[in-house]
């Protein structure tokens, strides 16, 4: 078994045709470990149950598919299907009483499938009494059980527990490969993909999630409000600061996606008049406005205003008001709007 992807493919398609060799040759280990972000390696962990689950898979074609139409796939498609376990953190940890029930259903044989196939989320959220009993059960699996864990990285991990794993890792995509994607699939509006992308870190799965989250919205809002004038950015800072407050990850979309501004801003600052020069912007569609906007901010409010919003993000996962937070860092923007400029941005 070969580990890490195949060359020349995408993490994710490398090892569902990995997947594909090993079943036809009869030779599935029991336990495999995919690293990578949370969002990829849990949409590829199911792509791969649905495939071991699948009573008919092609495993001819370039890419290994489930059939999509056999009693095991409609199952799968309806998230019934008895030979299917799922574990994930309920609450912030994997707790014992969990990996305890999960041991008592794999006592059975598979009820349906060929095969019986148990998904362990984040497995790293296993906290420690679920991670040795777990050990157990990676030991000896009971025949016909295939177990497929997820971890962002091997060293959040027992030894012991990767070590009785086949590793695979989902390599995140390269930024022209997500773009194309993001493209093929339509995901945004025709000049946001860059952004898309950026904001993604090379998962597909986390761009589509991003999308679902509203970003390009929020993003737009954003614009808007940094495309006021300063009596009516003020009032504007506190509606966005609650509505955009909703949750941890919202607030977190939001700074994540301020930082791609700054970080535009810094390299429009460095370009000066070699327009062509330097890294590209991301938020090219915004490209005018944020020109406008690097002449109003010096480089080390910038640099220091990056470094806020590092503070910013540790700082969510306090017990901080949101709100508040969101207020504390939209108010640097309203220092820029104060200078005359702020009145030609307004028309742009
Ligand atoms: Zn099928």
């Amino acid at each position: 078994m070969s580990r890490g992807v195949l060359p020349g493919t995408s993490g994710q398609e490398g090892i569902i045709r990995i997947f594909g060799r090993v079943l036809k040759k009869g030779l599935l280990a029991h336990a495999y470990l995919l690293i990578g972000p949370p969002g990829e390696t849990r949409a590829l962990a199911l792509s791969i149950a649905k495939l071991l689950l699948c009573e008919s898979p092609d495993l001819e074609g370039a890419v290994p598919r489930p059939c999509g139409i056999c009693r095991g796939c409609t199952k799968f498609r309806h998230q019934v299907h008895p030979d299917l376990e799922c574990i994930e953190a309920n609450g912030a940890m994997i707790k014992i009483d969990q990996i305890r029930d999960l041991q008592r259903s794999l006592a059975f044989s598979p009820l349906e499938a060929l095969r019986r196939v148990c998904l362990i989320f984040d497995a790293q959220k296993m906290n420690p009494s679920a991670a040795n009993a777990f050990l157990k059960t990676l030991e000896e699996p009971p025949a016909g059980t295939y177990l497929i864990l997820t971890a962002t990285s091997v060293r959040v991990l027992l030894s012991t527990i990767v070590s009785r794993c086949q590793v695979l890792h989902c390599s995140p995509l390269r930024p022209a490969e997500l773009i194309e994607i993001i493209k093929k699939q339509g995901l945004c509006p025709c000049g946001s993909e860059h952004f898309l992308a950026y904001l993604s870190e090379g998962s597909i799965s986390q761009a589509r999630e991003l999308v679902e989250r509203n970003v390009l919205s929020i993003r737009e809002r954003l614009f808007r409000f940094l495309g006021t004038q300063k009596e009516k950015a003020i009032p504007m800072l506190f509606i966005l600061s609650k509505e955009m407050s909703g949750d941890r990850d919202d607030v977190l979309i939001v700074v994540r996606l301020i930082r791609s501004l700054v970080r535009d801003m810094i390299v429009l600052k460095g370009r000066g008049e070699r327009k062509s020069i330097g890294p590209p912007v991301i938020n090219s569609d915004h490209q005018v406005l944020l020109e406008r906007l690097s002449y109003l901010f010096g480089l080390q409010d910038l640099v220091e205003y990056s470094q806020w919003l590092d503070r910013a993000e540790g700082l969510l996962a306090c017990n901080v008001s949101r709100e508040f937070l969101l207020e504390s860092t939209l108010i640097f923007w309203i220092q820029g709007l104060n200078y005359p400029l702020s009145c030609n941005i307004q028309a742009l």
